[in-house]
Protein backbone atom coordinates (compact mmCIF):
# COMPACT_ATOMS: atom_id res chain seq x y z
CA UNK A 1 0.00 0.00 0.00
CA UNK A 2 1.02 3.36 -0.64
CA UNK A 3 1.64 4.98 2.50
CA UNK A 4 3.57 8.11 0.88
CA UNK A 5 0.25 10.30 -0.37
CA UNK A 6 -2.58 10.68 2.51
CA UNK A 7 -5.68 9.02 1.52
CA UNK A 8 -8.61 10.65 0.43
CA UNK A 9 -11.92 10.48 2.61
CA UNK A 10 -14.90 12.31 1.05
CA UNK A 11 -18.78 12.06 2.09
CA UNK A 12 -21.12 9.69 1.18
CA UNK A 13 -24.55 11.00 0.50
CA UNK A 14 -26.91 8.84 -1.25
CA UNK A 15 -24.51 6.49 -3.25
CA UNK A 16 -22.45 9.75 -4.54
CA UNK A 17 -19.13 10.45 -3.06
CA UNK A 18 -18.29 14.16 -2.44
CA UNK A 19 -16.88 16.67 -0.64
CA UNK A 20 -18.50 19.08 2.31
CA UNK A 21 -20.13 22.34 1.47
CA UNK A 22 -17.61 25.00 1.53
CA UNK A 23 -14.76 22.46 0.97
CA UNK A 24 -13.31 22.07 4.46
CA UNK A 25 -11.35 19.33 4.90
CA UNK A 26 -9.28 18.10 8.19
CA UNK A 27 -6.40 15.86 8.34
CA UNK A 28 -5.11 12.83 10.15
CA UNK A 29 -1.35 12.06 11.52
CA UNK A 30 0.16 8.78 12.24
CA UNK A 31 0.34 8.76 16.03
CA UNK A 32 3.39 6.55 15.13
CA UNK A 33 5.28 9.30 13.24
CA UNK A 34 3.47 12.79 13.31
CA UNK A 35 5.47 13.69 10.68
CA UNK A 36 3.25 11.76 8.22
CA UNK A 37 -0.68 13.14 7.25
CA UNK A 38 -2.45 9.46 6.45
CA UNK A 39 -5.79 10.66 5.74
CA UNK A 40 -7.43 13.95 4.77
CA UNK A 41 -10.97 13.87 5.44
CA UNK A 42 -14.18 15.69 4.22
CA UNK A 43 -14.96 18.06 7.25
CA UNK A 44 -18.94 17.75 7.18
CA UNK A 45 -21.09 20.61 8.01
CA UNK A 46 -24.19 20.75 9.52
CA UNK A 47 -26.02 20.80 6.24
CA UNK A 48 -24.23 18.17 5.02
CA UNK A 49 -25.34 16.13 7.98
CA UNK A 50 -29.02 16.83 7.29
CA UNK A 51 -28.64 16.10 3.16
CA UNK A 52 -27.22 12.39 4.69
CA UNK A 53 -29.89 12.29 7.56
CA UNK A 54 -32.64 13.24 4.47
CA UNK A 55 -31.05 10.78 2.03
CA UNK A 56 -31.19 8.18 4.74
CA UNK A 57 -35.19 8.71 5.52
CA UNK A 58 -36.19 8.86 1.77
CA UNK A 59 -34.46 5.96 0.98
CA UNK A 60 -36.20 4.21 3.98
CA UNK A 61 -39.86 5.46 3.59
CA UNK A 62 -39.53 4.91 0.07
CA UNK A 63 -38.14 1.00 0.79
CA UNK A 64 -35.79 2.27 -1.99
CA UNK A 65 -34.75 -1.21 -4.30
CA UNK A 66 -37.37 -3.05 -1.58
CA UNK A 67 -34.05 -2.74 1.08
CA UNK A 68 -36.75 -2.39 3.87
CA UNK A 69 -38.83 -5.60 2.89
CA UNK A 70 -36.30 -7.89 0.96
CA UNK A 71 -34.50 -9.38 3.48
CA UNK A 72 -32.57 -12.13 0.45
CA UNK A 73 -30.75 -8.80 -1.11
CA UNK A 74 -29.72 -7.63 2.74
CA UNK A 75 -28.47 -10.83 3.39
CA UNK A 76 -26.64 -10.74 -0.06
CA UNK A 77 -24.93 -8.00 0.31
CA UNK A 78 -24.02 -8.27 4.17
CA UNK A 79 -22.10 -11.66 3.06
CA UNK A 80 -20.72 -10.06 0.64
CA UNK A 81 -19.77 -7.23 2.08
CA UNK A 82 -17.77 -10.18 4.56
CA UNK A 83 -16.07 -11.39 1.70
CA UNK A 84 -14.77 -8.10 0.49
CA UNK A 85 -13.15 -7.31 3.90
CA UNK A 86 -11.14 -10.62 3.60
CA UNK A 87 -10.41 -9.42 -0.02
CA UNK A 88 -9.19 -6.02 1.00
CA UNK A 89 -7.87 -7.42 4.92
CA UNK A 90 -4.67 -6.27 4.02
CA UNK A 91 -5.40 -2.78 2.95
CA UNK A 92 -8.23 -2.51 5.38
CA UNK A 93 -5.41 -3.37 8.47
CA UNK A 94 -3.12 -1.02 7.00
CA UNK A 95 -5.44 1.99 6.94
CA UNK A 96 -6.26 0.93 10.89
CA UNK A 97 -2.38 0.66 11.26
CA UNK A 98 -1.88 3.78 10.46
CA UNK A 99 -4.90 5.67 11.30
CA UNK A 100 -5.07 4.20 15.08
CA UNK A 101 -1.48 3.30 15.45
CA UNK A 102 -2.75 -0.33 16.12
CA UNK A 103 0.01 -2.78 15.47
CA UNK A 104 0.14 -4.86 12.54
CA UNK A 105 -0.51 -8.60 14.05
CA UNK A 106 -3.44 -6.99 16.01
CA UNK A 107 -4.90 -5.07 13.17
CA UNK A 108 -5.08 -8.03 11.09
CA UNK A 109 -7.12 -10.03 14.21
CA UNK A 110 -9.49 -6.89 13.70
CA UNK A 111 -10.19 -7.14 9.86
CA UNK A 112 -11.32 -10.31 10.23
CA UNK A 113 -13.13 -9.54 13.43
CA UNK A 114 -14.86 -7.15 11.13
CA UNK A 115 -15.81 -9.47 8.78
CA UNK A 116 -17.33 -12.28 11.15
CA UNK A 117 -19.57 -9.82 12.42
CA UNK A 118 -20.78 -9.07 8.47
CA UNK A 119 -21.56 -12.61 8.39
CA UNK A 120 -22.75 -13.19 11.11
CA UNK A 121 -25.35 -10.60 10.73
CA UNK A 122 -26.03 -11.67 6.96
CA UNK A 123 -27.34 -15.17 8.19
CA UNK A 124 -30.10 -13.19 10.26
CA UNK A 125 -31.28 -10.81 7.92
CA UNK A 126 -33.75 -14.17 6.89
CA UNK A 127 -34.64 -14.82 10.54
CA UNK A 128 -36.61 -12.17 11.65
CA UNK A 129 -39.37 -14.27 12.76
CA UNK A 130 -41.78 -12.77 14.90
CA UNK A 131 -44.30 -14.70 17.47
CA UNK A 132 -47.99 -15.90 17.60
CA UNK A 133 -50.18 -16.97 19.81
CA UNK A 134 -54.30 -17.97 19.88
CA UNK A 135 -56.47 -16.23 22.66
CA UNK A 136 -59.11 -18.39 24.36
CA UNK A 137 -61.28 -16.39 21.95
CA UNK A 138 -60.10 -17.94 18.98
CA UNK A 139 -58.64 -14.26 18.43
CA UNK A 140 -54.53 -14.02 16.89
CA UNK A 141 -52.06 -12.25 18.32
CA UNK A 142 -48.95 -11.34 15.81
CA UNK A 143 -45.78 -10.03 17.20
CA UNK A 144 -43.75 -8.98 14.39
CA UNK A 145 -40.08 -7.16 14.07
CA UNK A 146 -39.59 -4.34 12.09
CA UNK A 147 -37.04 -2.44 11.57
CA UNK A 148 -36.65 0.67 13.76
CA UNK A 149 -35.93 3.17 10.45
CA UNK A 150 -33.47 5.64 10.50
CA UNK A 151 -30.47 4.74 12.21
CA UNK A 152 -27.64 7.46 13.27
CA UNK A 153 -24.41 5.35 14.23
CA UNK A 154 -21.53 7.13 15.75
CA UNK A 155 -18.41 5.82 16.60
CA UNK A 156 -15.19 6.26 18.71
CA UNK A 157 -11.35 5.39 17.55
CA UNK A 158 -9.79 2.42 19.21
CA UNK A 159 -11.48 -0.32 17.20
CA UNK A 160 -12.77 1.47 14.17
CA UNK A 161 -13.71 -1.23 12.30
CA UNK A 162 -15.22 -3.65 14.28
CA UNK A 163 -17.09 -1.14 16.44
CA UNK A 164 -18.55 0.15 13.22
CA UNK A 165 -19.41 -3.42 11.73
CA UNK A 166 -20.97 -4.09 15.48
CA UNK A 167 -23.26 -1.21 14.61
CA UNK A 168 -23.59 -1.05 10.85
CA UNK A 169 -24.03 -5.12 10.29
CA UNK A 170 -27.20 -5.69 12.61
CA UNK A 171 -28.82 -1.96 11.68
CA UNK A 172 -28.91 -3.08 7.69
CA UNK A 173 -29.79 -6.84 8.45
CA UNK A 174 -32.82 -5.20 10.20
CA UNK A 175 -33.75 -3.33 7.32
CA UNK A 176 -32.71 -0.10 8.51
CA UNK A 177 -31.25 3.02 7.08
CA UNK A 178 -27.72 4.47 8.20
CA UNK A 179 -26.00 7.63 8.72
CA UNK A 180 -22.95 7.24 10.06
CA UNK A 181 -20.62 9.61 11.62
CA UNK A 182 -16.75 7.97 12.36
CA UNK A 183 -14.57 9.66 15.04
CA UNK A 184 -12.50 12.29 13.67
CA UNK A 185 -9.29 10.08 14.43
CA UNK A 186 -10.57 7.49 12.06
CA UNK A 187 -12.36 8.91 9.04
CA UNK A 188 -10.75 6.44 6.72
CA UNK A 189 -11.70 3.22 8.30
CA UNK A 190 -15.34 3.75 8.16
CA UNK A 191 -15.34 5.19 4.95
CA UNK A 192 -14.03 1.99 3.64
CA UNK A 193 -16.97 0.21 4.98
CA UNK A 194 -19.54 2.25 3.25
CA UNK A 195 -16.87 1.86 0.21
CA UNK A 196 -17.24 -2.02 0.76
CA UNK A 197 -20.67 -1.67 1.26
CA UNK A 198 -21.55 0.03 -2.36
CA UNK A 199 -19.08 -2.33 -3.87
CA UNK A 200 -21.17 -5.22 -2.23
CA UNK A 201 -24.67 -3.82 -3.88
CA UNK A 202 -26.24 -1.54 -1.50
CA UNK A 203 -28.86 0.82 -2.64
CA UNK A 204 -27.93 4.79 -2.83
CA UNK A 205 -29.20 5.91 0.39
CA UNK A 206 -29.06 2.81 2.81
CA UNK A 207 -25.87 3.81 4.29
CA UNK A 208 -24.62 7.54 4.34
CA UNK A 209 -21.44 8.84 5.83
CA UNK A 210 -20.47 11.52 7.26
CA UNK A 211 -16.96 12.65 8.67
CA UNK A 212 -16.44 15.97 10.87
CA UNK A 213 -16.68 16.97 14.43
CA UNK A 214 -18.49 15.72 16.87
CA UNK A 215 -19.32 18.62 18.10
CA UNK A 216 -21.10 20.17 15.38
CA UNK A 217 -22.31 17.33 13.07
CA UNK A 218 -22.75 14.48 15.58
CA UNK A 219 -24.97 16.71 17.25
CA UNK A 220 -26.91 17.55 14.45
CA UNK A 221 -27.53 14.00 13.95
CA UNK A 222 -28.47 13.04 17.68
CA UNK A 223 -31.05 16.11 17.39
CA UNK A 224 -32.26 15.66 14.02
CA UNK A 225 -36.20 14.75 14.37
CA UNK A 226 -35.93 12.34 11.33
CA UNK A 227 -33.64 9.64 13.23
CA UNK A 228 -35.27 7.35 14.91
CA UNK A 229 -32.60 6.21 17.18
CA UNK A 230 -28.77 6.89 17.95
CA UNK A 231 -26.39 4.02 18.79
CA UNK A 232 -23.33 5.65 20.16
CA UNK A 233 -19.61 4.22 21.47
CA UNK A 234 -17.37 6.34 23.12
CA UNK A 235 -17.15 8.20 26.68
CA UNK A 236 -19.29 7.80 29.35
CA UNK A 237 -19.11 11.74 29.74
CA UNK A 238 -20.68 11.91 25.71
CA UNK A 239 -22.96 9.42 26.07
CA UNK A 240 -24.59 10.98 28.98
CA UNK A 241 -25.33 14.53 27.34
CA UNK A 242 -26.41 12.31 24.34
CA UNK A 243 -29.18 10.34 26.11
CA UNK A 244 -30.23 13.75 27.76
CA UNK A 245 -30.43 15.26 24.26
CA UNK A 246 -32.38 12.43 22.46
CA UNK A 247 -34.71 12.02 25.62
CA UNK A 248 -36.81 15.21 24.17
CA UNK A 249 -37.72 13.36 21.84
CA UNK A 250 -37.90 9.76 23.34
CA UNK A 251 -35.56 8.99 20.39
CA UNK A 252 -34.10 5.60 21.15
CA UNK A 253 -30.66 5.21 21.99
CA UNK A 254 -28.22 2.18 23.08
CA UNK A 255 -24.81 3.38 24.60
CA UNK A 256 -21.50 1.60 24.92
CA UNK A 257 -18.98 3.69 27.16
CA UNK A 258 -16.46 3.56 29.16
CA UNK A 259 -15.33 0.70 31.53
CA UNK A 260 -12.89 -0.28 34.74
CA UNK A 261 -12.03 -3.79 34.09
CA UNK A 262 -11.02 -6.10 37.33
CA UNK A 263 -9.40 -9.30 36.91
CA UNK A 264 -9.83 -11.92 39.52
CA UNK A 265 -6.62 -14.13 40.03
CA UNK A 266 -7.36 -16.78 42.69
CA UNK A 267 -4.64 -18.86 44.29
CA UNK A 268 -5.10 -21.76 42.00
CA UNK A 269 -4.57 -20.37 38.79
CA UNK A 270 -2.59 -21.65 36.50
CA UNK A 271 0.32 -18.40 36.38
CA UNK A 272 1.14 -19.52 32.61
CA UNK A 273 -2.65 -19.12 31.55
CA UNK A 274 -3.85 -16.43 33.87
CA UNK A 275 -0.50 -14.46 33.45
CA UNK A 276 -0.44 -14.35 29.63
CA UNK A 277 -4.17 -13.80 29.98
CA UNK A 278 -3.64 -10.44 31.87
CA UNK A 279 -0.99 -9.17 29.72
CA UNK A 280 -3.01 -9.95 26.59
CA UNK A 281 -6.14 -7.72 28.39
CA UNK A 282 -4.03 -4.94 29.82
CA UNK A 283 -1.96 -3.77 26.93
CA UNK A 284 -3.35 -5.11 23.52
CA UNK A 285 -4.20 -1.50 21.56
CA UNK A 286 -1.96 0.12 24.29
CA UNK A 287 -4.90 -0.26 26.92
CA UNK A 288 -7.28 1.87 24.94
CA UNK A 289 -9.74 -0.21 25.17
CA UNK A 290 -13.10 -0.18 26.71
CA UNK A 291 -12.61 -3.78 27.81
CA UNK A 292 -8.78 -3.45 28.67
CA UNK A 293 -7.67 -5.25 32.16
CA UNK A 294 -7.10 -2.02 34.20
CA UNK A 295 -7.45 -3.37 37.18
CA UNK A 296 -5.46 -6.95 38.00
CA UNK A 297 -6.77 -8.46 41.52
CA UNK A 298 -4.43 -11.43 43.16
CA UNK A 299 -5.24 -13.38 45.83
CA UNK A 300 -3.09 -12.06 49.07
CA UNK A 301 -1.69 -15.88 49.10
CA UNK A 302 0.23 -15.76 45.36
CA UNK A 303 0.35 -11.97 45.41
CA UNK A 304 4.15 -11.31 45.16
CA UNK A 305 4.85 -14.41 43.15
CA UNK A 306 2.35 -13.83 40.39
CA UNK A 307 2.79 -10.32 40.16
CA UNK A 308 6.42 -11.11 39.60
CA UNK A 309 5.50 -13.66 37.17
CA UNK A 310 3.32 -10.93 35.33
CA UNK A 311 5.83 -8.24 35.34
CA UNK A 312 8.43 -10.63 34.01
CA UNK A 313 6.29 -11.33 30.69
CA UNK A 314 5.13 -7.26 30.86
CA UNK A 315 8.92 -6.74 30.25
CA UNK A 316 9.38 -8.73 27.52
CA UNK A 317 6.62 -6.79 25.42
CA UNK A 318 8.17 -4.59 22.54
CA UNK A 319 7.29 -1.14 22.04
CA UNK A 320 7.39 0.38 18.91
CA UNK A 321 6.60 0.80 15.14
CA UNK A 322 3.28 -0.73 14.92
CA UNK A 323 3.90 -1.65 10.81
CA UNK A 324 6.99 -4.33 12.48
CA UNK A 325 5.49 -7.13 13.00
CA UNK A 326 7.26 -7.97 16.13
CA UNK A 327 5.86 -5.06 17.69
CA UNK A 328 3.53 -5.61 20.59
CA UNK A 329 2.37 -2.16 21.37
CA UNK A 330 2.15 0.90 20.15
CA UNK A 331 1.93 4.24 20.49
CA UNK A 332 -0.87 6.47 22.19
CA UNK A 333 -3.64 7.72 19.65
CA UNK A 334 -2.79 11.82 19.95
CA UNK A 335 -0.86 14.17 22.25
CA UNK A 336 -3.90 14.77 24.25
CA UNK A 337 -4.09 11.15 25.27
CA UNK A 338 -0.60 10.68 25.73
CA UNK A 339 -0.49 13.54 28.06
CA UNK A 340 -3.27 12.29 30.08
CA UNK A 341 -1.72 8.93 30.02
CA UNK A 342 1.31 10.60 32.04
CA UNK A 343 -0.62 12.93 34.73
CA UNK A 344 -1.92 9.40 35.98
CA UNK A 345 0.91 8.08 35.86
CA UNK A 346 2.61 10.92 38.33
CA UNK A 347 -0.52 10.97 39.96
CA UNK A 348 0.26 7.26 40.95
CA UNK A 349 3.80 8.13 41.86
CA UNK A 350 2.76 11.13 43.77
CA UNK A 351 0.28 8.81 46.10
CA UNK A 352 3.16 6.29 46.50
CA UNK A 353 1.80 3.26 44.97
CA UNK A 354 4.78 0.98 43.76
CA UNK A 355 5.90 1.47 40.16
CA UNK A 356 6.58 -2.14 39.58
CA UNK A 357 7.03 -1.84 35.71
CA UNK A 358 7.43 0.99 32.91
CA UNK A 359 6.50 4.55 33.80
CA UNK A 360 7.59 6.37 31.62
CA UNK A 361 6.94 7.98 27.83
CA UNK A 362 9.31 6.61 25.40
CA UNK A 363 11.96 9.05 23.86
CA UNK A 364 15.14 9.10 21.32
CA UNK A 365 15.18 8.38 18.17
CA UNK A 366 11.84 7.24 16.12
CA UNK A 367 10.01 7.57 19.63
CA UNK A 368 10.39 11.33 19.19
CA UNK A 369 8.01 11.55 16.48
CA UNK A 370 5.21 9.76 17.98
CA UNK A 371 3.26 9.07 21.74
CA UNK A 372 4.86 6.34 22.86
CA UNK A 373 4.81 5.79 27.21
CA UNK A 374 6.27 2.35 28.19
CA UNK A 375 3.50 -0.50 29.77
CA UNK A 376 3.02 0.43 33.40
CA UNK A 377 2.02 -1.40 36.59
CA UNK A 378 1.61 -0.06 39.54
CA UNK A 379 0.75 -2.59 42.95
CA UNK A 380 -0.92 -1.78 46.15
CA UNK A 381 -2.67 0.33 44.42
CA UNK A 382 -5.85 2.09 46.54
CA UNK A 383 -9.17 0.92 44.47
CA UNK A 384 -10.85 4.11 45.65
CA UNK A 385 -8.27 6.26 44.38
CA UNK A 386 -8.23 7.98 41.18
CA UNK A 387 -6.15 5.28 39.51
CA UNK A 388 -8.56 2.52 40.99
CA UNK A 389 -12.26 4.27 39.72
CA UNK A 390 -11.42 6.24 36.84
CA UNK A 391 -11.06 5.11 32.89
CA UNK A 392 -7.10 5.73 32.08
CA UNK A 393 -7.36 4.50 28.47
CA UNK A 394 -3.93 3.54 28.30
CA UNK A 395 -1.23 1.41 29.34
CA UNK A 396 -1.33 1.76 33.30
CA UNK A 397 -2.43 -1.32 35.15
CA UNK A 398 -3.59 -1.02 39.02
CA UNK A 399 -2.89 -4.04 40.81
CA UNK A 400 -4.90 -4.68 44.17
CA UNK A 401 -4.84 -8.00 46.37
CA UNK A 402 -8.08 -9.84 48.48
CA UNK A 403 -8.25 -11.88 50.88
CA UNK A 404 -11.00 -13.96 50.18
CA UNK A 405 -13.91 -14.20 47.12
CA UNK A 406 -15.91 -11.87 49.32
CA UNK A 407 -13.44 -8.81 48.80
CA UNK A 408 -12.65 -10.04 45.08
CA UNK A 409 -16.05 -9.48 44.42
CA UNK A 410 -16.35 -6.03 46.25
CA UNK A 411 -13.68 -4.64 44.80
CA UNK A 412 -14.90 -5.87 41.12
CA UNK A 413 -17.91 -4.35 41.67
CA UNK A 414 -17.03 -0.62 43.63
CA UNK A 415 -16.37 1.53 40.63
CA UNK A 416 -19.10 3.18 38.41
CA UNK A 417 -18.89 0.65 35.18
CA UNK A 418 -19.49 -2.90 34.04
CA UNK A 419 -18.56 -4.01 31.22
CA UNK A 420 -16.30 -6.62 31.57
CA UNK A 421 -14.73 -8.90 34.35
CA UNK A 422 -12.07 -11.63 34.12
CA UNK A 423 -11.97 -14.58 36.69
CA UNK A 424 -8.96 -16.91 37.13
CA UNK A 425 -9.17 -20.21 39.35
CA UNK A 426 -9.09 -23.75 39.18
CA UNK A 427 -12.19 -24.44 41.06
CA UNK A 428 -14.67 -24.51 38.60
CA UNK A 429 -17.50 -23.94 40.96
CA UNK A 430 -15.91 -20.87 42.75
CA UNK A 431 -15.14 -18.60 38.90
CA UNK A 432 -19.27 -19.68 38.30
CA UNK A 433 -19.55 -18.06 41.86
CA UNK A 434 -17.84 -15.00 41.45
CA UNK A 435 -18.86 -14.70 38.01
CA UNK A 436 -22.27 -14.30 38.74
CA UNK A 437 -22.01 -11.84 41.45
CA UNK A 438 -19.76 -9.64 39.38
CA UNK A 439 -21.89 -6.88 37.86
CA UNK A 440 -20.83 -6.87 34.10
CA UNK A 441 -21.65 -6.99 30.62
CA UNK A 442 -19.04 -10.24 30.12
CA UNK A 443 -17.19 -12.15 32.79
CA UNK A 444 -14.46 -14.25 31.00
CA UNK A 445 -13.39 -17.12 32.88
CA UNK A 446 -10.03 -18.51 32.17
CA UNK A 447 -9.29 -16.29 29.53
CA UNK A 448 -9.75 -12.85 28.68
CA UNK A 449 -11.13 -10.27 26.12
CA UNK A 450 -12.71 -12.91 23.70
CA UNK A 451 -15.17 -11.26 21.70
CA UNK A 452 -17.32 -13.81 19.23
CA UNK A 453 -19.59 -12.69 16.87
CA UNK A 454 -21.86 -14.65 18.59
CA UNK A 455 -21.86 -13.53 21.95
CA UNK A 456 -22.72 -9.93 23.24
CA UNK A 457 -20.91 -6.71 24.22
CA UNK A 458 -22.28 -4.09 26.64
CA UNK A 459 -22.16 -2.89 29.97
CA UNK A 460 -23.93 -2.78 33.28
CA UNK A 461 -23.95 0.52 35.14
CA UNK A 462 -22.33 3.81 33.38
CA UNK A 463 -20.73 1.10 30.94
CA UNK A 464 -24.03 1.72 28.69
CA UNK A 465 -27.26 0.18 27.92
CA UNK A 466 -28.03 -2.27 25.13
CA UNK A 467 -26.32 -4.70 23.85
CA UNK A 468 -24.12 -5.62 20.77
CA UNK A 469 -23.24 -8.55 19.04
CA UNK A 470 -25.19 -12.01 18.67
CA UNK A 471 -28.71 -12.01 18.44
CA UNK A 472 -29.46 -9.28 21.15
CA UNK A 473 -27.13 -7.25 18.70
CA UNK A 474 -30.40 -7.51 16.35
CA UNK A 475 -32.97 -6.00 19.32
CA UNK A 476 -31.27 -2.69 18.97
CA UNK A 477 -32.48 -1.97 16.02
CA UNK A 478 -35.74 -3.56 15.82
CA UNK A 479 -39.45 -2.51 16.32
CA UNK A 480 -41.74 -5.05 18.29
CA UNK A 481 -45.46 -4.40 16.75
CA UNK A 482 -48.50 -6.86 17.91
CA UNK A 483 -50.95 -7.22 15.13
CA UNK A 484 -54.02 -8.01 16.74
CA UNK A 485 -56.85 -10.04 14.38
CA UNK A 486 -60.29 -11.06 15.74
CA UNK A 487 -61.38 -14.54 15.53
CA UNK A 488 -64.59 -14.59 16.91
CA UNK A 489 -66.74 -13.12 14.33
CA UNK A 490 -68.90 -11.37 16.64
CA UNK A 491 -70.46 -7.69 15.77
CA UNK A 492 -70.90 -7.25 19.76
CA UNK A 493 -68.18 -8.22 21.37
CA UNK A 494 -67.99 -8.68 25.37
CA UNK A 495 -65.50 -6.62 25.79
CA UNK A 496 -67.90 -3.44 23.99
CA UNK A 497 -70.35 -4.16 27.11
CA UNK A 498 -68.34 -1.73 29.06
CA UNK A 499 -69.47 1.07 26.71
CA UNK A 500 -72.49 -0.01 24.56
CA UNK A 501 -75.55 -1.50 25.91
CA UNK A 502 -76.51 -3.25 23.02
P1 LIG B 1 -15.81 10.25 22.44
O1 LIG B 1 -14.89 11.40 22.54
O2 LIG B 1 -17.01 10.21 23.31
O3 LIG B 1 -16.23 10.20 20.91
C1 LIG B 1 -16.99 9.13 20.38
C2 LIG B 1 -17.72 9.61 19.13
O4 LIG B 1 -18.69 10.60 19.51
C3 LIG B 1 -16.82 10.27 18.09
O5 LIG B 1 -17.30 9.94 16.81
C4 LIG B 1 -17.02 11.75 18.40
O6 LIG B 1 -16.72 12.60 17.29
C5 LIG B 1 -18.51 11.76 18.72
N1 LIG B 1 -18.97 12.91 19.50
C6 LIG B 1 -18.26 13.69 20.35
N2 LIG B 1 -19.06 14.65 20.89
C7 LIG B 1 -20.30 14.47 20.37
C8 LIG B 1 -21.56 15.14 20.51
N3 LIG B 1 -21.71 16.18 21.33
N4 LIG B 1 -22.62 14.69 19.83
C9 LIG B 1 -22.50 13.62 19.02
N5 LIG B 1 -21.33 12.95 18.80
C10 LIG B 1 -20.25 13.36 19.49
O7 LIG B 1 -15.02 8.89 22.67
P2 LIG B 1 -13.65 8.43 22.01
O8 LIG B 1 -12.54 9.18 22.65
O9 LIG B 1 -13.75 8.43 20.52
O10 LIG B 1 -13.58 6.90 22.42
C11 LIG B 1 -13.04 6.47 23.63
C12 LIG B 1 -14.14 6.11 24.61
O11 LIG B 1 -15.00 5.16 24.01
C13 LIG B 1 -13.65 5.47 25.88
O12 LIG B 1 -14.32 6.03 26.98
C14 LIG B 1 -14.04 4.01 25.71
O13 LIG B 1 -14.24 3.32 26.91
C15 LIG B 1 -15.28 4.11 24.92
N6 LIG B 1 -15.51 2.87 24.20
C16 LIG B 1 -16.51 2.05 24.62
C17 LIG B 1 -16.74 0.84 23.97
C18 LIG B 1 -17.82 -0.10 24.41
O14 LIG B 1 -18.16 -0.98 23.62
N7 LIG B 1 -18.38 0.03 25.58
C19 LIG B 1 -15.95 0.51 22.88
C20 LIG B 1 -14.94 1.37 22.48
C21 LIG B 1 -14.74 2.57 23.14
P3 LIG B 1 -15.27 13.30 17.19
O15 LIG B 1 -14.28 12.21 17.08
O16 LIG B 1 -15.39 14.11 15.97
O17 LIG B 1 -15.12 14.12 18.45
Amino acid sequence: MATQQPMQCPLVINGREMEATGGRRFSRENPANVNQVVTEAAEATAEDMRNAIHASRRAFDTNTESWVTNYKLRERVLFKAGELIRQNAERLADVVRLEVGMPARQAAVHVSAAADVFEFYAGFASKMYGETMFLPTGSQVNLVKEPIGVVGLITPWNFPLTQTARKVAPALAAGCTVVLKPASYTPMAGYELVRILHEAGVPKGVINFISGPGSTVGDELVRSSSVDKISFTGETGTGKSIAAQAANEIKRVSLELGGKAPYVVFEDADFEGASRAAIFGMFRNAGQACGATTRLLIQESIHDAFLEHVVRLGRTLQVGDPADQATDMGPMISRNQERTVMDYIKFGQDAGFDLVLGGNKLQGGDFDNGYFVEPTIFANVDNSSKLGQEEIFGPVIAVMSFKDEEEAIHLSNDVPFGLVAGVWSGDHARTLRVARQIKAGTVWIRDNYQQPAEGIWGGFKESGMGRELGPYGMDDFMEVKQIFTDGTGLAMKPAYRQVIKE
